[in-house]
């Protein structure tokens, strides 16, 4: 971790500022700090290792900070949204709503309506969705663009949510595609082609191609129920970022092998022109941020030494281990402005009034004091946005894009 943002004189940098210097320019903390050269960076890994023909898109909810999507949106293909808000940001960055897409449950009229008066396109998980889109287009004069989301009825396993096959809020099941595309036939929605998302947070290159081949296969049969060959064929995404010691990285390299080969051998020989794509939060910004703190109190309790800092699970609910983990585990976290390595056992602990909030169980940690700034790692993706910032009225926390 520490290596990839850098170090001077035993401190930490971010975006090549010593750390406690970025405090102070800040001027308040707690505050999240997301490089944008290791956006850049991982960006341009994932073009080298992924066939040329597959665009990137990034899935907003991940971090939807406006300069951050701005930034995304110089480096990235397409912005992926969730929501009437990411929707505005999207279109604020200037990009071309053609290259927008808009995924997610419980889209309402007015969201529908925006989209359609946009331009975006939207991603159906449902029949009355697509009937409201329909509707939104009689109303406002334009021809919506649509793809269905499927729900597939293979599962992927091994990802930290699942998010496809089985029963689930999301799509529509892969058995009943063919009669809404039935449906819609005769309809104005213009079908441009389909979007299965699995799942989230895998580590396995494996199971991931395994996923893409399924699901490239199912767009394929899918594929013969449209009047024209799909455009559109979103394969998702899924890339996992490592949060605890003991996990690996993907391979990168593996999944590109293996997705160059589905490419050649199932999808171009079909759909030689289809705009092929995946989706990417985490895996673009998760390890560019760290979430920064100040001790505001030191204890010994029974022999256990705690440092008390002005942050939480308000602001990264995740690093506390309670956003969907099973088992919590220590994200990455150091002493600022000491790299030393530490060998005083420290419970970092947060400010709020609920033993929940954990930051660090018995974490090996140089001497610290009160003052110190303690850093908590990979908190660029389901940072700010996914925690109870309201939980007990502390003030939101300040972001910078450096
Ligand atoms: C959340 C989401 C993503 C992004 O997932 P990451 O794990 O952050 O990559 C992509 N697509 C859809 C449809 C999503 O809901």
């Amino acid at each position: 971790m520490v290596d990839r943002f850098g170090a001077t004189d035993g401190t930490l940098t971010v975006g090549g500022i010593p750390v406690d210097r970025l405090a102070a320019r800040v001027g308040s903390t707690p505050f999240f700090a997301y490089d944008r050269a290791q956006i850049t960076q991982r960006v341009a890994e994932l073009r080298a290792a992924l066939p040329s023909d597959v665009e990137l898109s990034y899935a907003m909810k991940a971090n939807p900070m406006p300069a951050l999507v701005q930034h995304a949106r110089t480096v990235l293909d397409c912005l992926d949204v969730a929501s009437g808000g990411e929707l505005r940001v999207a279109l604020d960055t200037g990009i071309d709503p053609g290259d927008i897409s808009f995924a997610g449950p419980g889209k309402t009229v007015d969201e529908l309506t925006q989209a359609v008066a946009a331009g975006v396109l939207i991603e159906l998980e449902s029949e009355l969705e697509a009937r409201r889109a329909l509707d939104a287009g009689d109303r406002v004069g334009v021809r919506p663009r649509v793809a269905v989301r499927v729900n597939p009825s293979f599962e992927v396993k091994g990802s930290g949510m699942r998010m496809g096959g089985g029963p689930q809020q999301f799509g529509v099941d892969e058995e009943d595609v063919p009669a809404l595309l039935a449906q819609l036939r005769d309809t104005d929605l213009d079908v441009e082609g389909f979007h299965v998302f699995s799942g989230s947070q895998n580590l396995r290159a494996e199971i991931l191609t395994t996923a893409q081949e399924l699901t490239v296969d199912l767009v394929l049969r899918l594929s013969e129920h449209l009047d024209q060959p799909a455009r559109y064929v979103n394969l998702g995404g899924g890339f996992g970022i490592p949060y605890y010691a003991k996990e690996a990285p993907l391979d990168l390299a593996q999944v590109g092998d293996g997705l160059r080969r589905i490419m050649a051998e199932r999808l171009r020989p079909q759909l030689p022109d289809a705009r092929v794509l995946l989706e990417l939060g985490r895996y673009i910004v998760g390890e560019a941020g760290v979430y920064v703190t100040r001790v505001v109190d030191s204890k010994v309790s029974r022999g256990q030494r705690f440092l008390i800092v002005d942050g939480g699970m308000h602001h990264q609910l995740a690093a506390s281990g309670n956003f969907g983990q099973v088992i919590r585990r220590n994200y990455p976290l150091v002493i600022g402005t000491d790299l030393s390595a530490g060998d005083v056992e420290t419970n970092v602990v947060g400010c709020l009034c609920t033993p929940l909030d954990l930051l660090g169980d018995r974490v090996p940690l140089p001497d610290a004091e009160v003052g110190d700034l303690v850093v908590v790692f990979q908190a660029g993706a389901y940072g700010l946005t996914a925690s109870p910032t309201a939980f007990l009225s502390h003030p939101t926390p300040v972001e910078v894009l450096v």
